[in-house]
């Protein structure tokens, strides 16, 4: 059905082409329906420490007309510390995503544009407009390239959902070793497959452009190759608070990597890019991090005990390095399990994308939220 003409109808000519055409990025439902178990969207199930509550509650006074300091100073210096780095070395933002995007406009070319057309004069130097990034992995870095107006080029990891060798990549020849920029989802998502720092030293040493590895998980995993953002000329490392330090909602990143490549970022940040509130409680958060120590094991052991549990069911499981799992459903198709278990109050991710149409992504919440899953699935399975 056609809508209704109003006073406020524009013409679409007045938008970008680009932007007219463009598939925004689908976050996971955020739903407000009482006693819902939310598995979907990797959030940790674990409140902040209360260090941080009261640090929030604290600051929430008059000094909220107050413009927060616009570098993040107080956050950057506990984070050179935790990181042994220099203050020069960290940028934080309005979450990772903010970074990832603002990596996208400060390292790669607008290819397209005029008249929603690619630019011919772009055609001969087409890595200056690459981003590259593995599939399956992070879904917004597609978006990210699309917005931009520059090419994405999407190249499949193993079967294994393991990130192919240089050799493989060479032989392969989708691969492009000069791309402007390399997102890669370090460990990945949704498989959950963790990388070896080796390998990505190998990967990154080989990129001409400008490599982020992004770690959002990185805290449930047996390793980081946060150490190669300090010891490479290209490689910037992504890290949230939002998942792994339980503060979705502040929104708050951080990217570590070589000073002139973060001195280009904080260029064309705006101002105040991360609000005061956030910045406290990412600072609380430095400041009490044995409490989430303990709950990264506790996720850990739980993620590890729900694998069992779900193999033992007839699922079949990947081996997970995050707080979340990626598994095959047996019996029924992955989308009629998603329905099933929302049935039962269960929310879990399913991916309508060809690699990962057969599975199902389940974050890890609490021990009890893992038994009414495990419960709904035997449900399921005996109906
Ligand atoms: C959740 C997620 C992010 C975004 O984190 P924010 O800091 O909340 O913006 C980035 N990368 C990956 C792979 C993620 O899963």
């Amino acid at each position: 059905m056609k809508r209704p003409k109003s006073a406020t109808d524009v013409p679409q000519s007045l938008i970008r082409p680009l932007v007219r055409d463009l598939h925004a990025y689908l976050p996971g439902e955020q739903p407000k329906i009482e006693g819902l178990i939310k598995l979907n969207t990797n959030e940790n199930p674990y409140p902040p420490s209360p260090k941080v509550l009261s640090a929030v509650k604290a600051a929430v006074d008059a000094r909220l007309r107050l413009y927060p300091n616009p570098t993040a100073d107080p956050v950057r210096e506990q984070l050179a510390k935790v990181h042994r780095c220099q203050v020069e070395n960290l940028i934080v933002g309005n979450g990772s995503d903010e970074l990832l995007a603002l990596a996208t406009r400060a390292f790669v070319e607008p290819a397209a544009t005029v008249g929603g057309r690619l630019d011919s004069r772009y055609f001969k130097s087409a890595p200056k407009a690459t981003v590259q990034f593995l599939a399956p992995s992070y879904s917004l870095y597609p978006v990210l390239a699309a917005i931009h107006g520059a090419t994405a080029n999407p190249v499949s990891l193993e079967p294994d959902f393991s990130l192919p060798s240089v050799a493989r990549l060479r032989r392969g020849r989708q691969w492009d070793f000069r791309a402007a920029l390399t997102y890669v989802t370090t460990p990945n998502a949704p498989s959950g497959h963790g990388c070896a720092t080796a390998e990505l030293a190998a990967l990154c040493r080989e990129q001409r452009g400008v490599v982020v590895l992004d770690e959002a998980y990185a805290d449930f995993a047996e390793e980081s190759a946060l150490a190669l953002a300090l010891s490479h000329p290209n490689v910037l490392v992504a890290r949230t608070f939002s998942k792994a330090y339980s503060l979705c909602f502040q929104r708050v990143g951080y990217l570590v990597g070589p000073a002139d490549l973060i001195a280009a970022l904080h260029k064309i940040r705006d101002s105040y890019n991360v609000n005061g509130l956030g910045q406290i409680a990412a600072a609380a958060t430095l400041g009490d991090l044995p409490y989430y120590h303990a709950h990264f094991r506790r996720i850990i052991a739980t993620r590890e005990r729900v694998a069992q549990q779900l193999a033992g069911l007839g699922f079949g499981v990947l081996p997970s390095q995050t707080n979340f799992l990626l598994v095959r459903p047996p019996r029924f198709e992955a989308r009629t399990w998603l329905d099933r278990l929302r049935e039962r109050k269960i929310l879990v991710r399913w991916f309508d994308r060809p690699e990962v149409r057969d599975y199902l992504r389940i974050s890890i919440g609490t021990e009890p939220d893992m038994e009414a899953l495990a419960k709904a699935a035997r449900t399921i399975l005996a109906g």
